[in-house]
């Protein structure tokens, strides 16, 4: 474990969700951008701490809001980020610095949690947004873009095997996407797309581009989706932190979620703030 948090910090943030484990994204289409512990990475090693005795009149400690983060893996040393992802897609910033990509919203209460911490911290990134919720939820697209992060287009209704369907039936679902995303916010540059799961094909990607949009896949997931494997709360906390700090290096685009995602909020509340003092993270550029 490369780190705690208080039982009362996670259920701050809503592990009431606990039923709502069935995320569409939930079957990821290619395993090649899962986590895996990149050539030449170090995990810390975990010294045991020499922790002073409390003196009987010490005040107990709050319990903290953040997940601390402990040992000290440095990435920069890594390899960038090189490849591409399936068909043509793009897994790389293409430059030194890192994009952060959230999938699956808005969320009515999540959402916010994350564009607060990220204006907090004065980063941008990138909102893949489906179509249905994006119509449901104008005024959280419309603060997405106000923010200055990039929209990227996820779909009508998260569809998992769109790409098998005819022109039609993708063009249809791509363009009413991008008509609920520019009915709440007019100016949006609608420049990505990204296919449910990663389930790209040849002609989804054709399409999006005929459209305006790269397609783009990821370098690294967090599976923060994976409740099964990881379990909500703590363990998942935990999982995601383990995942970033191994596997961050140069040029990542780093898939995270912000539909129904607490422990997503809470990672990433101590996660952004050490990508920070390593990398440069960007909003996929316009
Ligand atoms: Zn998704």
């Amino acid at each position: 474990m490369r780190c705690r948090l208080g039982a009362a910090a996670i259920s701050a943030v809503g592990v009431a969700l606990v039923v709502l484990v069935t995320s569409a994204c939930s079957v990821p289409a290619a395993r090649n951008g899962a986590a895996t512990p990149p050539p030449g990475a170090t995990a810390a090693p975990s010294k045991p701490s020499k922790q002073p005795k409390p003196s009987p009149s010490a005040k107990p400690k709050p319990t903290p809001t953040v997940p601390k983060l402990t040992g000290s893996v440095v990435p920069v040393n890594l390899p960038p980020q090189a490849g591409i992802g399936p068909f043509g897609s793009i897994k790389s910033t293409g430059s030194a610095s890192i994009a952060l990509t959230f999938d699956d919203g808005p969320d009515p209460v999540y959402t916010p949690k994350m564009l607060d911490l990220l204006k907090k911290q004065g980063v941008k990134a990138t909102f893949c947004v489906v179509g249905t919720r994006a119509a449901r939820y104008p005024e959280l697209v419309k603060r997405i873009v106000a923010d200055g992060h990039t929209i990227c287009n996820h779909t009508w209704q998260h569809r998992m095997d769109l790409g098998k369907q005819s022109k039609e039936v993708i063009l249809t679902d791509l363009r009413d996407t991008n008509k609920a995303i520019l009915e709440a916010a007019p100016r949006a540059k609608i420049k990505y797309f990204r296919a449910p799961g990663g389930y790209f094909s040849p002609q989804l990607v054709e399409l999006a581009a005929a459209l305006g949009m790269k397609s783009v896949y990821w370098s690294l997931d967090t599976r923060d989706w994976e409740f099964v494997k990881y379990d909500h709360g703590q363990p998942m906390v935990d999982h995601i932190l383990e995942t970033v700090q191994s596997g961050a290096r140069r040029g990542s685009i780093i898939l995270a979620h912000d539909f129904h995602k607490p422990d997503t909020v809470i990672a990433f509340t101590a996660l952004v703030p050490w990508l920070k003092k390593y990398f440069k993270l960007i909003a996929l550029p316009t």
